[in-house]
């Protein structure tokens, strides 16, 4: 199997994306570590649910905003597991909402989990990799980080930021022998998107080569490529999976 017992981190992991990424994972051989903030029952449905299947899984709690619920969780990685193969920094959030309507607190929320909870977690990882030399880091990026949309301008510029950050961690940690790569997803169908207009969403559909929307499946199965030596090579690439949308 792909991932034969890799030690595997997911933020984010209680639903939508993040819950098709670790059951993906964990079926192709990784023991996955399903961190969510508040949703402790779903991640201990998804753990169990693994388990039956036969697969390898633990929860932890941390809000990847707060350095010190992420400490924390890198403590319980390295008593249980003591080293960590892959990060998928999935944990994200969305109050789409125009600039001039956006409370100052919706833009502090959401840079403190997309963009600090992104770096938070990628620089606790990369302390714990680098003393095995390897180690593949995986962020969760958007399709609005790369071409913007009216309503995003904060989500946007935390996936713009994650795709900053990316490059330039590629680059430094490279010589530790740490890939690190972003995933940047269009229009996914998940409890996040729900807050979008249907005409929006509709015409985001007709803009899409592939003329459907994205599964959580298909964002998955990137970030398997890119959690496997499949992609060895492979760093400080940003990869769309978005059906080819024009935008
Ligand atoms: P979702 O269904 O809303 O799930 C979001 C996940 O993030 C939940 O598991 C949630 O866990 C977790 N989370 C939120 N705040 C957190 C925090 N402070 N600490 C730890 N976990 C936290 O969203 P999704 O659609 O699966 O999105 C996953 C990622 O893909 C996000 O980064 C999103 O920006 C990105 N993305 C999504 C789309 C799309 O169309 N859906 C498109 C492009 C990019 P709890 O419930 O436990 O808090």
């Amino acid at each position: 199997m792909m991932l034969q017992d890799k030690i595997c981190l997911v933020t984010g992991a209680s639903r939508g994306i993040g819950r098709e990424i670790s059951r993906l994972l964990a079926g192709n051989g990784a023991q996955v570590i399903l961190n969510y903030n508040s949703s402790a029952t779903a991640a201990q449905k998804l753990a169990d649910e693994i388990i039956a299947e036969g697969g390898k899984a633990t929860t932890v709690k941390a809000d990847v905003s707060s350095r010190e619920e992420v400490d924390e969780m890198f403590k319980f990685i390295r008593k249980e597991f003591k080293r960590l193969d892959v990060l998928v920094n999935n944990a994200g959030i969305l109050r789409d909402n125009l600039m001039l309507m956006t409370p100052d607190s919706d833009y502090d929320a959401i840079m403190d989990v997309n963009l600090k909870g992104t770096y938070n977690c990628m620089q606790r990882a990369a302390k714990m990799m680098m003393r095995k030399q390897s180690g593949k880091i995986i962020n969760m990026a958007s399709i609005i980080g790369r071409y913007g949309n009216a309503g995003q301008v904060v989500y946007g510029g935390t996936k713009a930021g994650v795709i900053g950050m990316t490059m330039s961690a590629a680059k430094e940690l490279g010589p530790l022998g740490i890939t690190v790569n972003a995933v940047a997803p269009g229009l996914i169908e998940t409890e996040m998107i729900d807050q979008l207009k249907d005409e929006f969403k509709a015409k985001l559909i007709d803009n899409t080569a592939l003329k459907r929307i994205g599964k959580p499946i298909d964002v998955a199965r990137v970030v398997l490529f890119l959690s496997s030596e499949l992609s060895d090579y492979v760093s400080g690439q940003t990869i769309g999976v978005d059906g080819c949308q024009v935008v």
